[in-house]
């Protein structure tokens, strides 16, 4: 694994500015792999994690940085939970891990640093220097992780019977004889515009 301050930098990079998020997914990533006992994953390791984010914030970057898990590997899965907090998982064995971030660390933070007002400043520093233990609750876990999930999963890829699109990794809905995609199932996030 990298050191703390080099994984910062790249990920102020890919994400575009430094911030108490940065921090904290950086460090939330290290303890995950940690724990896991990868210490390569953009190397040697790189095929044996898959990470699941519950949140789309600052911090959700900077644990797709240290892990090396995008979205677009299909390495990187989000559960839109609105929860800081993330789950490594290591494919090689099935063990995994879920850490969250401690709601009670803000509060630390001011206590740790009366002196800086701005709240981000203020975090980055705290959360550079705080314990593990202090930022972070640390579970071992199972997660259901059946072959569709897998990076470089194939399978077949049924046509829905009402829009005629191709649905990819077995999300379809299948209903009273019909196959479905979950637009059309009634899951749709959009609608025609008028
Ligand atoms: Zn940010
Ligand atoms: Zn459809």
């Amino acid at each position: 694994m990298k050191a703390f301050d080099e994984y910062l930098r790249d990920a102020e990079l890919a994400h575009g500015h430094l911030c108490a998020g940065q921090v904290l997914g950086v460090r939330l990533a290290m303890l995950g792999l940690q724990k896991l006992g990868i210490d390569d994953p953009q190397g040697k390791d790189r095929k044996r994690l898959v990470t699941f984010v519950e949140i789309d914030r600052c911090a959700t970057d900077a644990v797709a940085v240290v892990t090396g898990c995008r979205l677009g590997k299909r390495a990187l899965k989000f559960r839109d939970w609105g929860k800081m907090a993330a789950t490594f998982v290591d494919v090689s064995t099935g063990k995994a891990v879920r850490i969250a971030a401690k709601e009670s660390s803000k509060a630390l933070a001011r206590q740790m640093h009366p002196e800086i007002h701005n709240q981000n400043q203020q975090q980055m520093a705290a959360y550079t220097r705080m314990s593990d233990e202090d930022l972070f609750v640390a579970q071992w876990v199972t997660v259901d992780l059946p072959p569709e999930e897998f990076p470089g999963y194939k399978g077949e890829r049924p046509l829905c019977d009402a829009c005629g699109e191709g649905i990819n990794f077995r999300r379809e809905v299948r209903r009273d004889g019909k196959v479905l995609c979950r637009a059309c199932a009634g899951e749709s996030y959009y609608k025609p515009a008028e």
